[in-house]
């Protein structure tokens, strides 16, 4: 099997260019922040507070989480319900990234994105698939972008939705996620020592796709 990890920070275009690339390379497109977002998900849904450990955890027993491929798009299945959508909404993201910082919650996913990985010619997509999830894979890429450019690249994406939303927020929540990302405890967002390290900043999502696509086929050989 071939493996890619792709890490970067939130908004760096790592689910669409990775996404892109996987369909080139035919490979599966295996999106780890769904996980974290749908254990986010849940813990929104009984009204916690999701940076409350013990609560989040005393979650973790009654759920079950799945990834399906449907025409190579991934959906998640949270207790048997597509939460494919919901994991989406805004306040999602900040759920997501206040209960990946809990511990239990990353060893609660760990197996699964290793076994996933096992079992598919993937790209997958996160925060520490080149450090801790996948460090042997074929190809590890740092995919960055500076923060104006991700927030800018969220504004008019939020705006093509119909849903806009103001940039300077938008700006503020990247930082925070990013500081949230980069200096927790277990499993912070950092390049793996021998990660490809590509910078989105001046790029169109063309050129970075033809970058992870010619790095692949280059480690495939
Ligand atoms: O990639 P996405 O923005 O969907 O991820 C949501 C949040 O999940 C991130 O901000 C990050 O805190 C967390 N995450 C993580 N490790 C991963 C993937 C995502 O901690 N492998």
């Amino acid at each position: 099997m071939i493996n890619i990890a792709i890490d970067g920070p939130a908004g760096a275009g790592k689910s669409t260019a990775a996404k892109l690339a996987a369909k080139e390379l035919g490979f599966i497109y295996i999106d780890t922040g769904a996980l974290y977002r749908s254990i986010g998900v849940a813990a929104l849904r009984k009204g916690y507070d999701t940076t409350d450990a013990e609560k989040v955890n005393s979650l973790l027993p009654e759920i079950s989480l799945s990834l399906k491929f449907v025409d190579g798009e991934q959906r998640v299945i949270l207790n048997g319900e597509d939460v494919s959508r919901e994991i989406r909404l805004p306040e999602a993201s900040m759920a997501a990234s206040n209960v990946s910082a809990i511990p239990e919650v990353r060893a609660f996913l760990l197996d699964m994105q290793k076994k996933l990985a096992r079992e598919n010619n993937c790209l997958m997509d996160g925060r520490d698939i080149g450090t801790v999830i996948l460090p042997d894979a074929e190809l590890k890429i740092f995919l960055t972008a500076s923060a104006e450019i991700r927030a800018d690249r969220r504004y008019k994406e939020l705006i093509e939705k119909g849903t806009p939303k103001d940039y300077g927020e938008l700006l503020s929540e990247i930082k925070q996620r990013d500081y949230n990302d980069s200096h927790r405890a277990v499993a912070p967002l950092k390049p793996a020592e021998d990660a490809y390290m590509l910078d989105s900043s001046d790029m169109t999502l063309e050129e970075v796709v033809a970058k992870i696509v010619s790095l692949a086929k280059e480690a495939e050989k």
